[in-house]
């Protein structure tokens, strides 16, 4: 048996999730949803689940391994993985397990029909249209027809590229570019009498480009309750997401801080007047960052506590000095909360410096199986 601390508590709200999912299935017709890196931190298998329960049938992971992982819980439908193939065994597992591995150099292509033997293997093709990450630019898309051509057993079904900034509405302009840049790779395969699907929009595309929703969308960060567009002028087309993940830990002690004392490593905060601290068993063993160290806050009692001096390994501290109800026992939340002090994703990723994909993905980490 093993002794649940309860120290921090991660939960995943899937029914918001599921709505989530909804919302952006009304804005494009046919979503696929992206749970790469374990659900962005809310949990593959759950996340997947879940979802196959509203009739989604097309997930996209990154690691072969997770699509297998997808599969072996008895996943049905169509598992994308993003990452592709990385050798001969991926290769073989992502053929057996009937993944839809995403190709992005020549050299997995002869590596996926030598996997296959000549058995019938469908793939995805990924295209760099100015991502400058993977994908085969248009320069290649000629020789690539030629390769697909000679190696008959695999059968390409999409065609995918990825936006850089999509979420960003001064760079529309070179939103439009990739999609033109996509628009003649399509051309090319076309011409010969390569036929497939394609695919370009991520959450904020889905939301905002719907002449660029092609055949299937890729929505992730916007299932999980992010807005792609918080704080620009475009934020109304995010609106209606909820919230997704809440995260809580207990408070250990409340005491006073007088007038001059300092608190936690390096006296990087010294009390100004009387004030009561809670300290709060979270840290950044738990993947709470140090850099939030005399930044932002905890919500209590619906109320918000900000952090005082450095965050610790399992250690923060927080100023509850109008909080007076707070003891002990207590819940803190980090993300989540009631009333007017609850935290939003984009709250706590401010505060952090980084965005809501990195606060979910580590945070997320804290799940209890
Ligand atoms: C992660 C990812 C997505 C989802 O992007 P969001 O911004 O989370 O919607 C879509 N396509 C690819 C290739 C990705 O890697």
């Amino acid at each position: 048996m093993s002794i649940d601390f309860n120290l921090l508590d991660v939960r995943v709200d899937m029914k918001a999730i599921r709505a989530n999912f909804k919302l952006l299935r009304r804005h494009g017709k046919r979503c696929m949803a992206v749970v790469k890196a374990d659900g962005y931190g809310h949990g593959l298998l759950e996340t997947a689940r879940g979802l196959s329960l509203d009739g989604v049938r097309q997930f996209a992971v990154g690691a072969v391994s997770e699509g297998v992982r997808l599969r072996e819980a008895g996943l049905p439908g169509v598992i994308l993985s993003l990452l592709g193939p990385q050798d001969i065994r991926e290769a073989k597992a992502a053929a057996g397990q009937n993944l839809l591995p995403l190709i992005y150099r020549m050299d997995q292509l002869q590596m996926m029909a030598e996997a296959t033997a000549g058995r019938p293997q469908q793939i995805a093709l990924k295209l760099d249209t100015g991502m400058r990450r993977l994908g085969f630019d248009l320069s290649e898309v000629r020789a690539l027809c030629e390769q697909l051509t000679r190696l008959k057993n695999l059968e390409p079904i999409l065609a995918m590229s990825h936006l850089a900034c999509a979420d960003v509405p001064e760079e529309e302009p070179f939103v439009r570019e990739q999609a033109a840049i996509f628009q003649e790779c399509r051309t090319i395969f076309e011409r010969h009498g390569i036929s497939m699907e394609y695919s370009i929009a991520n959450s904020a595309a889905t939301l905002a480009y719907p002449d660029l929703h092609f055949d299937l969308q890729r929505p992730g960060i916007a299932m999980y309750g992010a807005n792609p567009f918080h704080g620009t002028d475009w934020e109304v087309n995010g609106k209606g997401l909820k919230p997704t993940m809440t995260v809580n830990a207990p408070v250990l002690q409340v005491h006073p801080l007088k007038a001059g004392e300092s608190i936690s490593y390096g006296r990087t905060y010294t009390a100004e007047t009387d004030r009561m601290v809670a300290i709060v068993a979270l840290g950044y063993a738990d993947n709470f960052s140090r850099g939030l160290t005399n930044k932002g806050a905890l919500c209590l009692h619906s109320k918000r506590a900000p952090i005082l001096g450095r965050v610790c390994m399992q250690l923060t501290a927080v100023d509850v000095t109008d909080i007076p109800e707070t003891q002990p026992g207590d819940r803190a939340w980090v993300l989540g909360g009631t009333g007017q002090g609850a935290i939003s994703c984009h709250d706590l990723s401010e505060w952090w410096g980084t965005i809501p994909y990195e606060v979910f993905c580590l945070l997320g980490q804290n799940r209890r199986g």
